[in-house]
């Protein structure tokens, strides 16, 4: 009953509609980099700022630097002072084998319609390049190609490890097991959530 608020997704939209953050995000997301700090953390702003937060969230690839979790956790200081009583911060990541993680990209193909993700390797529609709902071509997203991919594993380890580090020393950070079925990783979630929540 909460909403899933995935910043790549945020941003892909603003790609799609042609928007100055889009048009500025587009070739840095390209690259396999990060979009700066300052204008992440604005668009999470204005999407927290949707009634449908009210209950909570969960916060989808964000935050992936050092300086997004400061501000993170400040804000969310600042709302627990106005409004006490609010559930804590809980920070998991969901630890997948390298290659394992190079298949799941570049196998990803998404259908433009229904957003349906299929995977060639694991998961291909049953024709082939078409989606099984919609019947419409599959596409893949730019920066699901191998050479971005090794980029975005860089920048990962380089400015979204320390993040994980930064959680755990809060105690408030839980590692789950990614190289497993769907249900298993979700169940591996909600534990972890339950245990961190008190
Ligand atoms: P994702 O859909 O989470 O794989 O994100 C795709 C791309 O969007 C990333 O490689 C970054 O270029 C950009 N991006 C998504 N979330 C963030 C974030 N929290 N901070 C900076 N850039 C981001």
């Amino acid at each position: 009953g909460i909403p899933q608020i995935s910043t790549g997704d945020l941003l892909r939209g603003n790609v799609c509609q042609g928007t100055p953050l889009g048009l500025m995000a587009k070739e840095i997301m390209g690259r396999g980099e990060l979009v700066p700090d300052t204008l992440v953390n604005e668009m999470v702003t204005v999407r927290l700022q949707h009634p449908d937060t009210a209950n909570g969230y969960i916060l989808d690839g964000f935050p992936r630097t050092l300086v997004q979790a400061g501000w993170l956790d400040g804000r969310l200081a600042e709302q627990a002072t106005a409004q006490p009583g609010g559930l804590p911060v809980i920070a998991v990541s969901i630890h997948v084998d390298y290659n394992q993680i190079l298949r799941r990209i570049t196998g990803r193909r998404n259908c433009p319609v229904c957003q349906t993700i299929y995977n060639v390797y694991v998961h291909p529609p049953k024709q082939d390049g078409i989606c099984d709902v919609e019947g419409a071509a599959l596409v893949q997203r730019a920066d699901d190609t191998e050479e971005v991919f090794k980029e975005r594993m860089r920048t990962y380890e380089a400015q979204t490890a320390p993040v994980d580090e930064h959680y755990r020393a809060l105690g408030r950070f839980a590692e789950v097991d990614g190289d497993r079925p769907i249900d298993q990783i979700a169940a591996g979630i909600v534990a972890a959530v339950e245990r961190l929540r008190k």
